[in-house]
Parts: structure tokens; sequence; C-alpha cells
């Protein structure tokens, strides 16, 4: 079960939209389609039949960061599409690779969420803050993980922001808990460190917010700057 809807150069394909909805993205480049995030195992087939249906071919395997929903059909894309370069943070390629420790500057609050142990893919481009994918600038938003990325296509302004953001069950910054849809803030590193995450994003001006779980949003920046402020005022469920 999936839908796609596709907004100017950005598709989303949502998967399980009612139970527990997982989006990847397709994101159109002259040379063909830049993935970000691979869904869960079952999601690779349908990735791969809709990329099928849009006419191009997948050309990177970009990800947002390293939590089992976002990373659990690359060995089956990667073993479909073996020439195609994979994409995350240099921060979060030691998630991928299921090393759950800390560096010494990071705040000192456990890795929360399901990390891959069973993933056979390495990255091939270990992203830093600022760095390019085609037409999307990368951006290092710590906070969900500590290597979270978002990435802005520069020729529109549409954000696909990964974790960052939820929008399933009302927008809210990655660690504030929306009772109808809990998962992402359960998974959630350092809400401290996700605010200061999405102040950061909203200083990029985007048109659109596209995020791991929930629809799309247009013009999402006064939304974002509730979200902000409601997460700033809650209790947090999580040390950080
Ligand atoms: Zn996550």
């Amino acid at each position: 079960m999936s839908k796609l809807v596709t907004v100017n150069t950005v598709s989303q394909l949502a998967f399980l939209p009612n139970v527990f909805p997982v989006n990847c993205y397709l994101v159109e480049e002259q040379d063909g389609l830049t993935l970000i995030d691979t869904g869960m195992s079952f999601s690779a087939k349908g990735i791969l039949q809709t990329a099928e249906r849009l006419g191009q071919p997948i050309t990177r395997i970009v990800l947002t960061h390293a939590h089992l929903d976002h990373v659990g059909g690359l060995d089956l894309l990667k073993e479909a599409l073996p020439d195609v370069p994979v994409y995350i943070s240099r921060r979060d390629a030691l998630l991928l690779e299921g090393d759950l420790s800390l560096l010494p500057e990071e705040p000192n609050t456990p890795i929360r969420g399901s990390v891959p142990t069973k993933v056979k893919t390495r990255a091939d481009v270990l992203l830093q803050d600022g760095d390019h994918v085609g037409s999307l600038l990368a951006i290092a938003v710590p906070g969900h993980t500590p290597g979270s990325m978002a990435f802005l296509d520069t020729r529109n302004r549409i954000l696909i922001a990964g974790d960052a953001f939820q929008t399933r069950g009302g927008i809210a910054v990655s660690g504030k808990v929306k009772p109808w849809f809990p998962f992402p803030a359960l998974a959630t590193w350092c809400k401290t460190e996700a605010i200061e995450s999405a102040r950061k994003l909203i200083e990029l001006q985007p048109a659109l917010l596209a995020v791991g779980h929930g629809p799309m949003l247009e013009q999402p920046i006064d939304a974002i700057r509730r979200a902000i402020m409601e997460a700033e005022a809650a209790p947090s469920l999580v040390q950080h």
C-alpha cells in the first residue's frame, strides 16, 4: 500500500499511510532521480516500481539519518542498483554500522530509536554541512540523531527534512510528543539540539516542508515557528 504525491521536482512516496506512515522521496535531476531515504525492507520494490513509472533511473541514494525505518530498504536497493552511490552524513555513517557510541563533544544522552544491526551497505560519500548533492544543499540538523541531515532543493526551496520534524498528527519539532503519532519523538536523541536545528531550517525560508512521517506542507514557516514554541514550552519526556 503506497501513495505518490508530486510537487514540482519532488515526489513523495508514502508507505502504509494509515498505520505507520513512512515517506521516501524521489527528486528529479537532469541525469535521473535522487532517492532520499529507503523506507523499510518491504519498501524497496515499490521504490523501484515508482522510479520506473516516473521514467527515470535512480542515480543517487541519500539518507537523512540511520534509523531503521529510513535505511531498511537500503540493502535490497543496493542489490538492484549496485553502481548507485549512497550518501549519509559522516556522523550517522557510524550509526549505519550499528555503532551507538557518542563523540566526546556531544550531549551525553543515549541515541534512541531503532538503529540497524544488520544493514550491510556502507556509504560511498560521507556528507558534511553545506555539501551539495546535485541540486540539493545538505544541512546538518542534529537532534533526532546526532548526524541527521536535511536537504534543500535549491531550485524551488523544497525542504526534505527527514525526522527533524513530523507532520503526522500535527506538525512538531522532533522530540515533541504528538499523542496520535509519538514514535519520532520517542526515537529522538536530543530535543535541545532538535530545536536549534529547527531554527536553522526556518532561516532557509523553505517553500514546502517534506518529512519522514506525514504529509507535505506548503508555506510551512509559520507552522514551523509555532511548532518550535510548542516544543520549547512542552515538558520533556526525555532528558534532553
Ligand atoms: Zn528517525
